[in-house]
C-alpha cells in the first residue's frame, strides 16, 4: 500500500489553511501528517489515498483547536467560511444534502488528538438531523425505528456533550421506557413509539435544563458541536489523561467531520473495533467484537455485550473478508498492529478508524518477537517498540498459586487487563482518589466506567467492572495504565446506593471497605486479600529476547544496588553486571547485631581519643583502657560478621565488580530516639530511678544530637572523626577477597567512601586505609586486587572532580544526595510536604528525587569532564534512585556515564532504557 503524500493546496477564506479533505478515493491530508490532523484525521487520509472504503469528509487541524483558544475561544476568522465550503464538498461526494428533508447528509464530529487519548474527548454522532431530515431518513431507509432511534442518541448526545446536560437527566426517561418492557430490557426493545415518546422527553430536558430549544439548523448544530469538540481538548478528564501519560497540554485536538454511515440499519449491518493480533496475550489472530445492528457508541459504553469478531464471518462473509483482507494490508502498511473502526452499512464496509494499537506488555514483547521473526521490523525497532515501564509490568506480582487454591473465588470476568490486585472495594473515583490520600490500597469496582472515572482508574491498584467487553472504557484504558482490570463480570450486581457487590454464582456480598482481589490475568475476583507472588523471568522468553538485543544495542554497563547475597543474585539473573551500590551499614542492624553497634558507639569517642592519646606516646587511665576495650571487642565482632557478608556477596556476584561503600549515616542511626530514650529515663527516675545504662546512653544519644544530622558527622566525616569504623569494614572486605579468592573465586573489589566534598577528605582516607590494606597483603602473602573511588554526591565534590579523580580511580553519582543538596530540599520531608504540591502546581516539572533534574545532570556533566581531565580512564557510574528511571538513563546516555546502577527489580527496566537511550542518541545526531 503506496503512502503518497498528497497535499494539494487548498482555497481558504481563513488566514491559513486549517481544512484538510478526503473521500472518493483522493485525500488532501496523509498518514504522517499527525501533529496537524491528529491520528485520527490522518489515519482516514491514509486509508483513502490507499483506496480503503472511508465514508468522505474533512478535518479541521489541531492547529485551529490552538488558535482558538488562543483568541479566547472564537473561530478564526474565516473558518467558518471554509468549514461550509468543505461540508459543500462532502454534499457533493455523497450526493445528499446538509439539511436536505429529500436526502438528508447526516455527519460525526470527532475529536482526535496527535496521541490516542481513548475516551477522553468528545464525539458527535448522527449530526444534521432534525423534524424534517428525520422524515427523510425514514422515508429513504424505509426504517422508521432507525430513524427515531438515531434521532433520540442524537439528542442525548448532543445535549450531554454540546449544551451539557447531565447525562442521567437522558438516562433517567431512558431506562424509565425500557423498564417497561420488563427488567433487563435492551435498548433493542424499545419500540418505535417509545422512541418517540423518548425524543418529545429528551427536548424537555434541554428546555428546562438550558433554557433554550434545541437546535434544529443543522449549520448551527456543527458550529457549537465543532466548539465542544475544542472544549473538550481541555476538559478535566483530558487533562488528568494527559498529565498521567505525560502528553504536552498545548498539543491540541482536530475535529474530523465525517459522513455517517449506519451499523445500526438493521440486521445485515454493524459496527465493530477490531486488532489485527491478539492485543492481551499477543497472539497471531484478529481480535476484537462487533455489534449487530447498532451504532459505535453501543460497543465502546458497554451498553450491549459484543459479540467475538471471529462470529462475523458466519454472519456477513463477504464483509468479514474484506475486512480481514484490509487488516492485513494496513497492517502490513504500518508495519505494527492496529486498531480498526468499521461500520457496515446494509452489507457494505467502511473504515472508520486505523490506528497503532494499544496492546499489554505481555503481548507487546510477544508481538515485537513475532514481527522480528516475520521479517516486518528489525531488532532495533522490536527494541524501540516496548515501553520500560511494560517491561516492569511484566515482573509485577501475581497472586500466590497456593491461596488461590483456598481462596473464594465468587466470580469471573473479562481477562481485561493482567496482573493481581489487591485493596479494599470502592464504588466512586472520587472516593477512590480520597482513600488513596489517606494511604488505602483500593480497587475500583463500577457497573461500567465512563471516562468521567479516569482519576479513580489511575490511584486505584485495579478495576472490576459488571458490564462491557474486551474492548470497553475500562479494558482499555485499564490495559494502557498498566493496572490489572477484570471487566464484563456479569455474576456481579453492583449497587451504588448501598455502595456493595453481590455475586449471582455464590451469593457472596462485599461492601465499601472490604478486601477483594481481581486477577486482570484469568478475570477471576476473589474476596479478600491475596497473596501475591512476584512475576517469574525465567519464563518469559519473549522478555529475554528483546533484553538480549537490547544489550547489544546499549552502551552503558547496568550494575545493581545489592546489599547481601539474596538480592545480588537476584540482579543477576535478571542481568546485573556488578554490584555499582552495597551499602554496609544494613549490615549493621541485621540479626541481632545493632547491640554490638551499640555497645561500640557507646565508647566511639572516648575509645577513639585514647587510642590518639596511646600514639602520642601517653599512658591510659583505667577508664580509657576499660573504654578501649569494649569498643576493640566490638569491633572485632563486627568485622569478623562482615567478612562474612562481604564473602557471600563476592560469590554471588563472582567475576563481577563489587562497589562496597564504606558506612555512611550517622551513628545516632543506630541509637534508640532521643525522645523516646528520655522519656524512658524521667519516667523510670520518678518510679524509682533509672539504670546506669539507660542514663548513659541517653547521655551519648544527647551528646550525638545534631541540629541536621543529613548536614552532619556522616560518610567520610565519620570515618575521620572514628576511623575504626571504616578501617574494620576494610579488613572485612580485604580479608574477604583473600578467602573468596582461595576458594578459587574471582572477587573484584572497589571500596567506595562516600560524601567528600574535597580531596583532602579523600587523601586522609585512604592514607589510613591503604596501611590497614597493606597489612592485610602482607599479612595474606598475596598481592591484593581493590581500587578506591568515591561517590559524587556533594555539590563541591561535582565541582572539583578534577582534584577528587587524583584519588579516585571511580566516581558514583549518588544522586539521592546531590539532588536534596543542590536544590537545598531535605530528601526525607520534601516527598511529604511541599515537593507533591510542587509538582502539582508545575513549579517543578516532576519530582526530581525520581528524574534526574537537568541542573543535577549539567553538574554531573561538569564532574564527568574534570574527572576525566585528571584520569582520562576513570570509570563512572551511578547510583542513586535515578540510576533506574528509564528518563533519567537517557540523560546519563547523554553525559557518557559508562553504567548506572538501580535496584535488582529494575535491571530489566534499565536494560531496555539504556539501550533505548543510544538509539535516542542516534536519532538526535
Ligand atoms: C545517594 O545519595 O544517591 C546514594 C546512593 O546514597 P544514599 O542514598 O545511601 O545516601
Ligand atoms: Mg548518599
Amino acid at each position: 500500500m503506496a503512502q503518497s503524500p498528497t497535499t494539494s493546496d487548498r482555497p481558504h477564506v481563513a488566514s491559513k489553511r486549517y481544512i484538510y479533505a478526503w473521500g472518493a478515493g483522493t485525500a488532501e491530508g496523509n498518514g504522517t501528517m499527525k501533529d496537524l490532523l491528529g491520528g485520527k484525521g490522518a489515519g482516514l487520509a491514509e486509508m483513502t489515498l490507499a483506496g480503503l472504503p472511508t465514508p468522505p469528509g474533512f478535518t479541521i487541524t489541531t492547529e485551529a483547536c490552538n488558535d482558538y483558544f488562543n483568541a479566547g475561544k472564537e473561530l478564526s476568522a474565516g473558518l467558518w467560511d471554509d468549514t461550509v465550503a468543505a461540508m459543500k464538498e462532502v454534499e457533493e461526494r455523497t450526493g445528499k444534502g446538509f439539511g436536505l428533508a429529500a436526502n438528508p447528509l447526516l455527519v460525526s464530529v470527532r475529536s482526535g488528538a496527535k496521541f490516542s487519548m481513548p475516551g477522553m474527548m468528545d464525539t458527535v454522532l448522527n449530526l444534521g438531523l432534525n423534524e424534517e431530515t428525520l422524515a427523510g431518513l425514514i422515508a429513504l431507509s424505509g426504517n422508521e425505528r432507525f430513524g427515531w432511534d438515531a434521532y433520540r442518541r442524537f439528542i442525548g448526545m448532543f445535549g450531554r456533550i454540546v449544551m451539557d446536560v447531565k447525562a442521567e437527566r437522558f438516562d433517567e426517561p431512558l431506562e424509565a421506557r425500557k423498564h417497561v418492557h420488563g427488567a433487563g430490557a435492551k435498548d433493542t426493545d424499545l419500540t418505535v413509539e417509545d422512541l418517540k415518546a423518548l425524543v418529545s422527553e429528551f427536548k424537555a430536558v434541554v428546555r428546562e435544563d438550558t433554557g433554550r430549544e434545541f437546535p434544529t439548523d443543522p449549520y448551527e448544530q456543527l458550529d457549537l458541536a465543532i466548539k465542544a469538540v475544542f472544549a473538550s481538548w481541555f476538559g478535566k478528564r483530558a487533562n488528568d489523561y494527559r498529565n498521567s501519560q505525560k502528553i504536552a497540554h498545548d498539543l491540541g485536538t482536530a475535529v474530523n467531520i465525517v459522513t455517517m454511515v449506519f451499523g445500526n440499519m438493521g440486521d445485515d449491518s454493524g459496527t465493530g473495533v477490531a486488532f489485527t493480533r491478539n492485543t492481551f496475550d499477543g497472539t497471531k489472530e484478529l481480535y476484537g467484537e462487533y455489534l449487530v445492528n447498532a451504532q459505535g457508541e453501543d460497543v465502546v459504553a458497554g451498553i450491549r455485550t459484543p459479540e467475538p469478531i471471529s462470529q462475523l464471518k458466519d454472519e456477513m462473509p463477504e464483509a468479514y473478508e474484506e475486512f480481514v483482507r484490509i487488516g492485513n494490508e494496513l497492517e502490513a502498511h504500518y508495519r505494527d498492529v492496529q486498531d480498526l473502526e468499521f461500520t457496515i452499512e446494509r452489507g457494505k464496509l467502511y473504515m472508520l478508524q486505523t490506528r497503532i494499537a494499544k496492546r499489554t506488555a505481555a503481548a507487546a514483547v510477544k508481538i515485537a518477537v513475532q514481527m522480528v521473526d516475520e521479517g516486518v521490523i528489525s531488532e532495533q525497532e522490536a527494541v524501540e517498540r516496548i515501553e520500560p515501564a511494560q517491561v516492569d509490568q511484566l515482573l509485577r506480582a501475581q497472586f500466590d498459586p497456593k491461596a488461590i487454591k483456598s481462596a473464594e473465588r465468587i466470580a469471573k470476568g473479562l481477562n481485561a487487563s493482567p496482573g493481581a490486585a489487591v485493596g479494599r472495594a470502592v464504588f466512586d473515583a472520587d472516593i477512590a482518589v480520597e482513600w488513596v490520600e489517606k494511604g488505602e490500597k483500593v480497587v475500583l469496582v463500577r457497573v461500567e466506567t465512563s471516562p468521567d472515572d479516569f482519576h479513580g482508574m489511575a490511584v486505584a491498584q485495579g478495576i472490576l467492572t459488571a458490564r462491557g467487553g474486551a474492548t470497553s472504557h475500562a479494558a482499555v484504558v485499564a490495559r494502557q495504565i498498566g493496572k490489572p482490570c477484570v471487566a464484563g463480570c456479569a455474576e456481579l450486581v453492583v449497587d451504588y446506593g448501598t455502595k456493595s457487590a453481590r455475586s449471582t454464582l455464590t451469593g457472596t456480598s462485599f461492601a465499601e471497605g472490604d478486601w477483594i482481589s481481581v486477577d486482570g490475568s484469568t478475570g477471576e475476583v476473589y474476596v479478600g486479600a491475596l497473596p501475591t507472588v512476584e512475576a517469574n523471568f525465567e519464563e518469559q522468553p519473549e522478555l529475554q529476547t528483546i533484553l538480549g538485543w537490547a544489550d547489544k544495542i546499549r552502551r552503558m554497563g547496568v550494575w545493581t544496588n545489592a546489599d547481601n547475597p539474596e538480592q545480588a543474585t537476584q540482579a543477576r539473573s535478571y542481568g546485573a553486571q556488578g554490584i555499582g551500590l552495597c551499602r554496609t551499614e544494613h549490615m549493621f542492624l541485621e540479626g541481632g547485631r545493632l547491640p554490638i553497634v551499640q555497645s561500640a558507639i557507646l565508647v566511639a569517642n572516648v575509645a577513639t581519643r585514647a587510642k590518639a592519646k596511646v600514639a602520642a606516646g601517653e599512658t591510659l587511665s583505667a577508664d580509657d583502657q576499660a573504654a578501649v576495650a569494649q569498643f576493640d571487642a566490638a569491633m572485632a565482632k563486627l568485622e569478623a560478621l562482615q567478612q562474612g557478608d562481604f564473602e557471600g556477596i563476592f560469590k554471588a556476584m563472582d567475576g563481577l565488580p563489587v562497589v562496597v561503600r564504606l558506612i555512611d549515616p550517622p551513628l545516632h542511626e543506630f541509637l534508640p530516639n532521643l525522645e523516646e530514650q528520655l522519656v524512658k529515663v524521667t519516667r523510670a527516675e520518678m518510679s524509682g530511678g533509672a539504670s546506669e545504662e539507660d542514663k548513659v546512653l541517653l547521655a551519648t544519644i544527647k551528646s550525638m544530637h545534631e541540629q541536621n544530622p543529613m548536614l552532619g558527622l556522616r560518610g567520610c566525616r565519620l570515618g575521620i572523626m572514628i576511623p575504626d569504623f571504616v578501617k574494620i569494614q576494610t579488613r572485612a572486605i580485604l580479608n574477604a577477597q583473600v578467602a573468596v579468592r582461595k576458594a578459587g573465586g574471582n572477587p573484584i573489589a572497589k571500596i567506595m567512601i562516600p560524601l567528600v566534598g574535597h580531596v583532602n577528605e579523600l587523601r586522609v582516607t585512604r592514607r589510613f586505609l591503604e596501611v590497614e590494606a597493606d597489612a592485610i597483603a602482607e599479612a595474606a602473602g598475596v598481592d591484593l586486587d581493590y581500587k578506591f573511588g568515591t561517590m559524587i554526591e556533594i555539590p563541591r565534590g561535582a565541582l572539583t572532580a578534577d582534584e577528587i579523580a587524583t584519588e579516585a580511580s571511580f566516581f558514583s553519582f549518588g544522586t539521592n544526595d546531590l539532588t536534596q543538596m543542590t536544590f537545598g530540599y531535605s530528601r526525607d520531608d520534601a516527598e511529604g510536604g511541599f515537593l507533591l504540591k510542587y509538582v502539582e502546581d508545575k513549579i517543578l516539572p516532576y519530582n526530581p528525587f525520581q528524574t534526574l533534574d537537568d541542573a543535577i545532570a549539567g553538574l554531573m556533566k561538569i564532574a564527568v569532564d574534570k574527572g576525566r581531565s585528571t584520569r582520562p580512564d576513570i570509570e563512572l557510574g551511578i547510583c542513586g534512585e535515578h540510576g533506574g528511571d528509564p528518563e533519567s538513563i537517557h540523560k546519563c546516555e547523554k553525559i557518557g556515564l559508562d553504567y548506572v546502577s538501580c535496584s535488582p527489580f529494575r535491571v530489566p527496566v534499565a536494560r531496555l532504557a539504556a539501550a533505548q537511550a543510544v538509539l535516542a542518541t542516534t536519532h538526535d545526531k
